[in-house]
């Protein structure tokens, strides 16, 4: 249905921000490298982008954060763009049941990972991408800032390090899949890719912006641009909804009713169909890696103006 008009969008964005402060952190900071341990758990940020351009934030709305797997959505709508529907052969649109970083199924399944928005499937996406762009990284950057219309946007190259450095359970990803044959590229150059891609920094409005054709059937709004077609759209919202929030996806669905993605740096977007994108930040994440009070935030948001899209 069509989602009620926020008549004060703006105020009610400050009160959520007010009761996230408010809350229980709900766990800790992503710690597994450095450069995200020492992020400040108490930042908190929304951010509500509608079709017309309307831009509503609150708190810390403007501050970039580590994107992490957010940058999956990104890399998915690329690769789509770039491959057609053989790439469903090489990684599967299920929901996996498993944390995000999970090995267990990938040897069942003969290397071929359940979905895109698992560590699995981005490194099976970011092994295309590496192959069909001469330039992998540097087209992402474009990407992402053609998106967003911000030429500013760019990766933090010490994240991007100590990634690689800590990497190691996202290698034995790729070389399982590799031993496989589902990944074609030499691993260190499909993971150098995957680690840059999830060091990109953006801030919640930015990340909202840029994923609003997400909301707008493929077509960006305000430059009109086409990013994708139709149906590339409905079906990353279809993978969003049923494997964006990696274990916590059925639950959330449930609760929320929005296609979603979060990412450790404590990030998650929602993209309401035919209305917008709200993107909500706090770096604490509960035990499903997804930030929980940036969870609450878009929870309380969604449910307040009625916008699951299962109504
Ligand atoms: N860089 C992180 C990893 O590969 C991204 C995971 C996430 O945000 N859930 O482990």
């Amino acid at each position: 249905g069509t989602p009620k008009q926020p008549k004060n969008c703006s105020s009610l964005l400050e009160e959520l921000v007010e009761q996230a402060r408010q809350a229980p952190r709900g766990g800790q900071v992503a710690d597994y490298i450095p450069a995200l341990a020492e992020v400040d758990p108490d930042h908190v940020g929304i951010a509500v982008v509608e079709l017309d351009g309307t831009v509503h934030t609150a708190g810390d709305a403007h501050v970039p954060f580590s994107i992490q797997s957010i940058s999956k959505i990104f890399g998915l709508a690329m690769a789509m763009s770039r491959t057609d529907d053989t790439l469903w052969e090489r990684v599967r649109m299920e929901p996996s049941g498993q944390a995000f970083n999970s090995v267990v199924q990938l040897e069942w399944e003969h290397g071929i990972p359940r979905n895109p928005f698992i560590n699995a499937g981005a490194i099976v996406i970011a092994d295309v991408l590496t192959s069909r762009y001469s330039a992998s990284k540097t087209a992402f950057l474009q990407y992402v800032r053609y998106l967003a219309g911000k030429e500013s946007i760019s990766a933090d190259h010490r994240v991007w390090e100590s990634e690689k450095q800590h990497g190691n359970r996202n290698a034995a990803l790729a070389y399982l899949m590799k031993s496989f044959g589902n990944i074609e590229s030499d691993v260190p150059a499909v993971l150098d890719h995957y680690f840059f891609q999830c060091a990109v920094s953006m801030s919640c409005v930015d990340l909202a912006k840029s994923l609003a054709f997400l909301a707008n059937k493929g077509v960006q709004p305000g430059s009109e641009e086409r990013i994708c077609d139709a149906r590339s759209a409905h079906r990353i919202n279809a993978l969003l909804s049923t494997s964006g929030m990696y274990d916590q996806s059925g639950e959330f669905a449930f609760t929320v009713g929005l296609p979603a993605k979060s990412g450790v740096g404590g990030g998650i977007v929602a993209v309401v169909p035919d209305y917008g994108v709200i993107c909500a930040w706090s770096p604490p994440l509960n035990r499903f890696g997804n930030p929980a009070r940036a969870v609450s935030m878009i929870t309380d948001f969604a449910q307040r103006l009625g916008l699951s899209v299962y109504h």
